[in-house]
């Protein structure tokens, strides 16, 4: 059973990458039986913005991957964090650090001046038979952990294999600033323990972070979890992904008409596969996703696959759920007695919410303009009455006139009988109808729009001549 969680710092919005995380953590967590946790990792009071929480919560909510449990804001347990760092001073396994900055600064300056990486020096840190220096006056002191000065720091991770760090690459690190504030890797290390966390899946760019975060574990005698280092998505070029090209709020995603299921789809196939296996239901997903089988390399995001899914879920979700998705974007729909047939008809086609909807208005509206290209090459003189014709053939069968293949039964004659090509008669009827030549099937839209509405609109063109101005 693996508890996992997802810990953003709420300095901006959810983009994909964290979504990407969030959505193994929660695969692996469901998976096993186990919890999913979300925790904000708020303590960045200069960087953090309550809109942003509010955003991130919002996007877990859109994808429906809620926390197990309570969300835990780090910025509420600062009295947590301080009963541990007292814990490690008592117990001689952190110290104080009176080092002014400009003394840190001339160290720094020093060791990189002799080419050295930088760290600190332990000027501060209790050895049996050291004397520690005289405590400064005027300098709160830093709390830093005293960190292991030989040996190495290993861990086996889940997506990368074997890692070991030199202790030489861990210095005694701060722990906690002089105003008392706990630092980053420290409660990490203390939130992850106590929500029972056994296996962290996050970005590879916090893989710097592990080795100081297990000397925090070790100090305090805590068990180490599992690390799963996921590496980063990029662009199509290899570059770090950039806004342009996708690395948005995930909420924009919603915005640009994508549905939930693909952009979840999308993300469990950036940097793990099953076989060549594209088409993951959240079912199918829980059943194979295991984070052992993470790739190793860089993904590349790729926005053609994300419409090709998103196109897929939308034939394939329930026209109700369609209708619902349409509502946020203002195309209504309940209430139509042609609604599931405007449905099946256009959602072959959208690749999007948006173009579903446009396709829908395409045909619902009625024109207010004729596409003067297609008017030109499709709009003869003699157009006007093989339409009035044609509506009168429509007119005669009018009573049996309910589906698609009921206009094709009396349309198809008439094509005949009048020795017509198909887009004589269908170029003029689209733009009749809809007022360009982009439509689907003519006979699709008859039946959505049923015969009084065709007759309305053809007659409409024909008196208007299709927008053709008089010379
Ligand atoms: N708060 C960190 C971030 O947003 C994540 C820390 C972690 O997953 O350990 O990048």
């Amino acid at each position: 059973m693996a508890v996992t969680r997802f810990a953003p710092s709420p300095t901006g919005y959810l983009h994909i990458g964290g979504l990407r995380t969030a959505l193994y953590s929660y695969l692996w967590a469901k998976k096993t039986g186990g919890d999913f946790k979300l925790r904000i990792e708020d303590t960045d009071q200069a960087r953090n913005s309550e809109d942003a929480v509010k955003a991130i919560l919002e996007a877990f909510e859109w994808v429906g991957m809620p926390s197990d449990c309570e969300i835990e804001y780090q910025s509420k347990r600062t009295d947590i964090y301080k009963k541990y760092i007292d814990q490690l001073l008592e117990e001689g396994k952190a110290y104080k650090c009176y080092m002014s900055r400009e003394e840190l600064d001339a160290l720094r300056a020093a060791q990189e001046a002799a080419k050295q990486t930088p760290r600190y020096n332990g000027t501060w840190r209790p050895e049996e038979g050291k004397t520690l220096p005289e405590i400064p006056e005027g300098i709160e002191p830093v709390i830093r952990i005293k960190a292991p000065t030989e040996g190495k720091i290993e861990f086996e991770d889940g997506v990368k294999g074997s890692m070991k760090f030199g202790a030489d690459q861990v210095d005694d690190f701060v722990i906690a600033r002089a105003n008392g504030m706990p630092i980053y890797n420290f409660v990490v290390a203390i939130d992850d323990h106590l929500m029972g966390i056994t296996d962290v899946l996050r970005g590879d760019d916090h893989l710097s972070n592990t080795p100081k975060q297990i000397v925090i574990y070790n100090a305090l005698g805590f068990d180490v979890p599992k690390f799963y280092h996921i590496p980063m998505i990029n662009n199509p070029q290899g570059k770090k992904l950039s806004k342009r090209d996708g690395a948005m709020d995930v909420m924009q995603y919603k915005r640009d008409g994508y549905l939930p299921e693909a952009l979840l789809n999308f993300l469990v196939r950036l940097g793990w596969s099953n076989g060549d296996q594209e088409i993951f239901s959240i079912d199918e997903m829980l059943e194979l996703f295991n984070p052992n089988n993470i790739n190793k390399s860089a993904s590349a995001y790729n926005a053609e696959k994300l419409l090709w899914l998103n196109a897929h879920y939308i034939k394939n979700v329930s026209n109700d759920r369609l209708s619902k998705e349409l509502e946020d974007f203002d195309c209504v729909l309940s209430g139509h007695d042609k609604k599931e047939m405007i449905l099946d008809l256009c959602k072959e086609r959208a690749q999007t919410i948006i173009e579903l909807k446009d396709a829908i208005n395409n045909i619902l509206e009625v024109p207010t303009s004729y596409e003067q290209s297609g008017v030109k090459k499709f709009v003869k003189e003699d157009t006007a009455e093989m339409l009035n014709n044609y509506l009168s053939v429509l007119e005669a069968n009018k009573d049996s006139l309910h589906i698609a293949p009921d206009y094709e039964e009396v349309t198809k004659p008439f094509i005949e009988e009048n020795g017509l090509k198909f887009p004589q008669l269908f170029q003029p009827i689209r733009i009749a109808l809809t007022g360009g030549t982009q439509a689907p099937s003519v006979y699709d839209i008859e039946a959505i729009l049923g015969f009084d509405e065709v007759k309305s609109r053809i007659e409409t063109a024909i008196k208007a001549n299709f927008g053709i101005e008089k010379a």
